[in-house]
């Protein structure tokens, strides 16, 4: 939580945006979106081992229910057109958490994979880079918990 002070609109502006942030940090719902090996790692960090809703975090099927969209796996210039338009279709604010090494720079496509794009944000805005190949799901939650830190220190209000 910030400081109670008057910096950036004052106190009851200052309490707003921590009152909403905390609710939205408590709440990460990703869209997920799992189109190669790292999304089996993704599937394995809501498994009881790791339990990843213990974080706030419900996935929905939907990209109109969603905070963040979790790009798992090798992202290929076919499915970066369907990539941009589900993040199109997210409401604000919205996220982006890309996970492992192809949808971080093309992984091991990166010299000879003409079909793969060499990273997703070259399609949409990253927020949150998760290393490996695959990442293990302690990564993932890593990334989520970073996440958090982000949508903690933001001000959607500002008077
Ligand atoms: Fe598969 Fe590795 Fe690419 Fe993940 S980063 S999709 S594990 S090849």
């Amino acid at each position: 939580m910030s400081d109670i002070s008057n910096e950036g609109g004052g106190f009851v502006v200052t309490k707003l945006n921590d009152l909403l942030n905390w609710s939205r940090l408590s709440s990460v719902w990703p869209l997920q979106f799992g189109i190669a090996c790292c999304a089996i790692e993704m599937m394995a960090s809501y498994a009881s081992t790791y339990d990843l809703e213990r974080f706030g975090v419900f996935p929905r099927a939907s990209a109109r229910q969603a905070d963040v969209i979790i790009i798992a796996g090798t992202v290929t210039f076919k499915m970066a057109e369907r990539i941009k338009l589900l993040y199109e279709q997210m409401p604000e604010p919205k996220y982006v958490i890309s996970m492992g090494s192809c949808s971080n720079c093309g992984g091991p496509y990166w010299q000879h994979g003409y079909h793969v794009v060499k990273g997703v944000d070259r399609v949409i805005p990253v927020d949150i880079y998760v290393q490996g190949c695959p990442p293990r799901p302690e990564a993932l939650i890593g990334g989520i918990l970073e996440l958090q830190k982000k949508i903690e220190g933001e001000q959607l209000i500002n008077l």
